[in-house]
């Protein structure tokens, strides 16, 4: 009989440098540092956390156990079983991992007579040295890796189910690490115990388990994101609450036909200038709607290049068109059940108009790349400044849609239109930024009111929205001065503005060419007063200037700040 210790592992070791190779016998070795494996360790721990890297340590150490055994019983066919079960301890501290030092009295190997119970110490344990200089101590035995590997080699001799298990450990403070070995069945509690760490059905559970995490992950994160959404409303609710404040009768109209609007799932059209708060009212539709708890999505087709509007709209399959790596849901799937706001609908391509009629006769959509239909069901509300009618009868935008949207139309006023409110909302901006920026404002001065009140604000509410964040900004604490509100407000340049002039402007401006064509500034102040018979507020208003340019232009044509009786006039 071959005994292990006449079997000197060290002597069949064979180096091969040049090749890159070692052998034990024909059994190709590796060799690598300590710190290296403790690396790894301490790295699987950082990721997968102490349990899943303690389970994987120790299958990873039972392979190389396994592995060892079979291949030195095929090698050394003529060994007993008890031999055999020398052999992995041996190869084990002749790779360097541990020296293996028997309890004789409490140590019984016959396997004939089936009796396999080995007590001892591990000395010299790479892996808690390893441990205790990356980790430190720990409250647990750490030698994972040894006793996969005794699990592994000793399974493999006894040609029976095994537990090994370690009870003390260096890492722990004890002297020495020492562990237990025997059968499985003679040890239910502990193999029950080790079960866990060994079970081939680990890998599968432990991506169920990063699974579970993930979706709790992605449920935080969802649930978040709803809260951010909750409160984005809500301040949109208080700063619609403030584009619309106001006691215009047009504004009235169109909230009240708005309000009324809301609760069916009809199609609504929104009309008026930009900046007129078209946004806004269709979030209030939404928000009074039965849909209020479901998405609200805003796209501004006008931004959409003409030929990614399908893709937009729709979405798209994965490499439906060059740069679509991956598949995507269009903004129609991502309001289905709450409300999809089309904001300038007039530039949208025939193409996509024509399948957007579709998605609402259907309430289904196909993805671009796609054939098979999804349901796309939300409730429409369309936006633009153009004249779609017009546009139909140019053959640009399809009669059919027109028709299907333009159920409920409801026209938001210009500003310049709404008489008073312009007013009214500069001072609701104006408490509210003061309030958000932490400023005491002193108010409106005589000046910026009388500009603010006369500017034509073709931007409508947006503009003077900003206007008043700004001012609020450059006043810093004191009165809103009239240089602090944007030049053309206070040089009144929007007077004749682009689009559909104000009624006002469109009377005044045969006389105001008229007053143009005088070349003095002098004459033509004076004939501007003389025309609005002395009242400056309104030949400021001939002259396309604020009446405080009007003021400082007359200050410096007449220095003693004309005098009653001067040709400028009377004092107002
Ligand atoms: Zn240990």
């Amino acid at each position: 009989m071959v005994q292990a210790r006449e079997i000197n592992l060290a002597d069949l070791l064979r180096f091969e440098p040049e090749e890159g190779l070692i052998w034990l016998k024909d059994y190709r070795m590796l060799m690598l540092s300590a710190c290296a494996l403790g690396a790894l360790r301490k790295e699987l721990i950082a990721t997968l956390g102490w349990v899943r890297a303690r389970g994987l340590m120790k299958r990873f150490g039972y392979a190389a156990g396994l592995a060892d055994g079979l291949a030195l019983a095929k090698r050394f066919p003529q060994a007993t079983g008890a031999r055999h079960m020398t052999f992995g301890p041996a190869l084990h501290a002749l790779e360097g991992f541990v020296k293996l030092v028997r309890i004789p009295e409490r140590s019984e190997v016959d396997l004939d007579r089936g009796r396999f119970h080995v007590e001892g110490y591990w000395d010299n344990s790479f892996e808690a040295e390893q441990h205790l200089e990356l980790l430190g101590p720990s409250q647990e035995p750490v030698c994972w890796m040894l006793m996969g590997y005794a699990l592994g080699h000793s399974s493999a001799a006894a040609e029976r189910e095994t537990i090994v298990v370690e009870t003390e450990c260096r890492a722990m403070g004890h002297e020495r690490c020492r562990f237990v070995a025997g059968l499985a069945d003679e040890m239910p509690e502990l193999a029950r115990r080790e079960e866990h760490d060994y079970a081939p059905q680990h890998l599968p559970e432990m991506l169920q388990d990063l699974l579970k995490t993930l979706k709790r992950q992605k449920r935080d994160l969802r649930s978040k994101e709803k809260t951010i959404e909750e409160l984005r409303s809500e301040v949109e609710r208080a700063r619609s609450r403030g584009a619309f404040i106001g006691d215009s009768e047009r504004l009235a109209a169109a909230l009240d036909t708005a309000q009324s609007v809301s609760p069916y799932k009809t199609t609504v059209l929104l009309l008026g200038e930009s900046g007129t708060g078209k946004e806004l009212l269709a979030r209030f539709i939404h928000e009074q709607s039965p849909q209020a708890g479901q998405p609200f999505v805003a796209v501004n087709c006008s931004a959409l290049p003409e030929n990614l509007q399908e893709a937009e709209l729709f979405g798209h399959a994965k490499g439906a068109f060059t740069g679509a790596t991956s598949a995507s849901a269009g903004v129609f799937e991502a309001a289905h059940r709450g409300t999809l706001f089309l904001d300038e609908i007039g530039d949208l391509a025939l193409t996509a108009q024509t399948k957007i009629l579709r998605a609402l006769q259907e309430g289904e959509i196909k993805r671009v790349g796609e054939t098979r239909a999804r349901k796309a069901d939300p409730r429409i509300i369309a936006a633009t400044h153009q004249d779609l009618a017009a546009m139909v009868q140019a053959k640009t935008f399809r009669e059919d849609l027109y028709y299907r949207l333009n159920v409920v139309a409801i026209t938001l006023p210009p500003l310049r239109d709404r008489g008073n409110d312009t007013l009214l909302l500069a001072e609701h901006f104006l408490r509210a930024y003061a309030e958000q920026f932490g400023k005491e404002v002193g108010g409106l001065s005589r000046d910026a009111r009388c500009a603010i009140a006369e500017y034509a604000w073709p931007g409508n509410v947006r503009e003077l929205d900003n206007a008043v964040q700004r001012a609020v900004i450059l006043a810093g604490g004191r009165e809103i001065e009239l240089d602090d509100l944007p030049t053309p407000v206070v040089t009144g340049s929007s007077v004749a503005a682009p689009q559909a002039p104000s009624a006002t402007a469109r009377e005044t401006s045969p006389l105001q060419a008229g007053l143009l064509r005088i070349g003095d500034e002098a004459e033509r102040i004076e004939r501007a007063l003389e025309l609005a018979a002395g009242n400056r507020e309104r030949a400021a208003r001939l002259l396309g200037i604020s009446r405080t340019t009007l003021w400082r232009k007359i200050k410096a044509l007449s220095p003693d700040l004309s005098p009653p009786g001067s040709r400028f006039g009377r004092q107002s």
